[in-house]
């Protein structure tokens, strides 16, 4: 019916459930896909090149700044991670949603860059739970998880930011969540392609003129 996909920024806090939750949503909505971002941080066991992140060194990340591959970029506890850009533009052009799952700086550099992007946050159900993640996922030493946790308030204060906030307390109720901002979003009267009503003959081309002017 629109001519371009929804394009949906999720950030939230490291360890909060945005890439379970963004995988969850690939599965469910057809037409919606994950942008892969560069990143200059070694694979964990399990990622594949391609799938999870393009893997690259430090050489061929600042190459790709220079030619200005990137939409948005950041450095993100040492690391740099980058969202390509032109996968992101063909892929909307086809009608296709596109997610992508970033942190706050990246979300704060496509809001100034890019109009018409969809923001969600999503957020833990409480620090204590946050904290508890982190710890299971056996990868921060204790000053590194305290520091993440002070980073993840700040970002939940910067809640105004962002159109949605999910809380990420029960992982299929979140889904359902997101699910349902993608849903909504993407019938939104303002992504309505008026010469789509006129070529399916819902509305005369001259009822179209009128409301126009
Ligand atoms: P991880 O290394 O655990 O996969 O990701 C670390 C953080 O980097 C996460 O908060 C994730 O959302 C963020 N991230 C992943 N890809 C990108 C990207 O392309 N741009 C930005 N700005 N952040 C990213």
């Amino acid at each position: 019916m629109s001519a371009d996909g929804v394009l949906v920024v999720v950030s939230g806090p490291s360890g909060v459930g945005k890439t379970t939750l963004c995988k969850n949503i690939v599965a469910r909505l057809p037409d919606t896909m994950f942008s892969v971002s560069y990143t200059t941080r070694k694979p964990r066991p399990g990622e594949r090149e391609g799938v999870e992140y393009c893997f690259v060194d430090e050489a061929r990340f600042q190459d790709l700044i220079r030619e200005e591959a990137f939409v948005e970029w950041a450095e993100v506890y040492g690391h740099k991670y980058g969202t390509p850009k032109q996968a992101l533009v063909e892929a909307l052009h086809k009608g296709i949603n596109v997610l992508l799952e970033i942190d706050a700086q990246g979300a704060q550099q496509i809001m100034e860059r890019v109009a018409g992007a969809v923001y969600v946050f999503v957020a833990p159900p409480s620090l204590d739970a946050l904290r508890n993640r982190l710890c299971r996922r056996d990868m921060d030493s204790r000053e590194e998880i305290e520091r993440r946790l002070h980073e993840a308030s700040d970002e939940i204060a910067n809640f105004k930011s962002y159109h949605y906030f999910v809380r990420n307390d029960e992982l299929l109720q979140a889904t359902k969540e997101l699910e349902s901002i993608i849903l909504a979003e993407q019938v939104k009267t303002n992504r309505l392609d008026p010469e789509w009503l006129v070529e399916n003959g819902l509305v005369e081309p001259v009822m179209m003129k009128k409301s126009v002017t």
